[in-house]
């Protein structure tokens, strides 16, 4: 057994002639440049350092004050603002709720089904605006089995570990947006000599944490690996919304709209079936047969869809919310003196081209940027101008840039 080396530190080895203190403990000693560096190793990680400071203040908020804020940043989408605002609300009562009782109220994760450009990612953004528990959006596509290429599943826990500010407690009360829910679908029906690692082997590993486990986060992100250390963070309160376009699901919608059994309406009443907008009816069969694994289904039973965008819905995105595009230029000019306006014909060209795009309100911004790219190139140095009107000529014109290149792309 070696023997106890008083005059050593016993970290380093230097003996007490070589530095300017030496503390003791029951069996070992630590001289000051080690203590030093213990201090800045436990003060680097930000784990520790947080889990001193204080929970989340929460806030039990009211499903209309939650819609009424959705309502000001998002045009449309009722349903679907109803259906967040009471989720969102009963996931606060659940992990608020203090009353000793055996009755414990279930997780409610959401599944958002829209066509892309409607709205799905900015609800989730508008939510984390008012909410005050930590919030992200991860992105399933780039999640595969562990082992492959790709980030682990764990990797979602980690963005939203590093939005809590490390707070692990806060964290475990988070809300996470999962985008492209639906390109993870299973890719066949048949099981396949290769592995579907981005599918449903990914479908898999989502079960658990949708569900509630304790999972080994990597604080960092990235891969899990050996010598790296892990927090663990428990997922039973952190409440899941997925989002993803269902491209084609409206085919399986109607085949069994048409075969369904009599008796059971899915119509307005008259019996006539909107099929303009198929995705209202959708059903947690139509995600089975569209490649979902009934696991992750019954993980995600509040199931609201997104009404795709009209022309005065778009009108009203390009126009009236808080942030609309019109205003974001019109700010953007005014930082250089300059007062922007647009005809009311220019925005009926926008919204029309827009509607005929049929990219949602994503098309919106492309067009807006083809129109303003000029005039912004100039603005700063437009020393001697006012004010600019876009008129209808300028705005045809460049949109005719943007046929064009659609044409030639396809
Ligand atoms: P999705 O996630 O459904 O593909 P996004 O929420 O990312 O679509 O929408 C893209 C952009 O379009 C948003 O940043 C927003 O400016 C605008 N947008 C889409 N839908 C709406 C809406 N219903 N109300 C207001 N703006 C919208």
């Amino acid at each position: 057994m070696a023997k106890k080396k008083e005059d050593h530190c016993s970290f380093c080895g230097h003996e007490r002639s070589k530095v300017q203190f030496l503390i003791s403990g029951v069996d070992a000693m630590i001289c000051e440049e080690c203590t030093k560096q213990a201090f800045r190793i436990i003060s680097e990680d930000k784990t520790l350092q947080s889990a001193n400071t204080p929970l989340v203040n929460l806030k039990l908020l009211k499903p209309s004050t939650i819609k009424a804020h959705l309502d000001e940043y998002v045009i449309g989408q009722d349903d679907a603002k109803k259906v967040l605002s009471v989720a969102v609300h009963n996931h606060f009562k659940r992990i608020t709720s203090k009353k000793k009782t055996e009755i414990e109220i279930e997780k409610s994760n959401i599944l958002l089904a829209g066509e892309t450009g409607t709205g799905k990612t900015l609800l989730a953004k508008t939510l984390a605006k008012i909410l005050q528990v930590p919030f992200c959006i991860a992105d399933a596509t780039v999640i595969t089995e562990a082992g492959y290429v790709g980030e682990d599943v764990e990797s979602i826990l980690s963005r939203l570990l590093q939005a809590a500010d490390y707070n692990v407690e806060a964290a475990e009360m988070g809300i996470v947006y999962i985008d492209e829910i639906d390109k993870i679908a299973r890719k066949s029906d048949n099981p396949s000599i290769t592995r579907d690692v981005s599918g449903e082997g990914v479908q898999q590993a989502l079960l658990k944490i949708l569900e509630g486990t304790i999972a080994g986060v990597p604080p960092q992100g990235g891969r899990k690996h050996p010598e790296q250390k892990l927090v663990q963070i428990n997922t039973q309160n952190i409440l899941f919304i997925c989002g993803g376009a269902f491209v084609g699901i409206e085919k399986q919608i109607e085949r069994r709209l048409k075969t369904q059994a009599i008796g059971f309406k899915n119509d307005d009443g008259n019996g006539n079936i909107d099929d303009g907008n198929l995705l209202k009816y959708i059903c947690p069969a139509d995600l089975r047969s569209y490649g979902l694994i009934p696991e992750i289904i019954g993980r995600l039973p509040v199931l609201c869809h997104l009404d795709p965008l009209d022309k005065d819905a778009l009108r009203k995105i390009l126009t009236e919310p808080k942030n609309a595009l019109i205003k974001q230029y019109q700010y953007m000019f005014d930082i250089d003196n300059i007062e922007l306006s647009l005809s009311k014909e220019v925005i009926e060209l926008i919204v029309d081209t827009a509607y005929e795009f049929k990219l949602g309100a994503r098309g919106l911004r492309n067009i807006c940027e083809t129109i303003m790219l000029d005039l912004m190139f100039e603005a700063p140095e437009m020393k001697d101008q006012k004010s600019i009107e876009i008129t209808l000529e300028y705005a045809n014109n460049k949109i005719e840039q943007i046929r064009y290149k659609n044409l030639n792309a396809a």
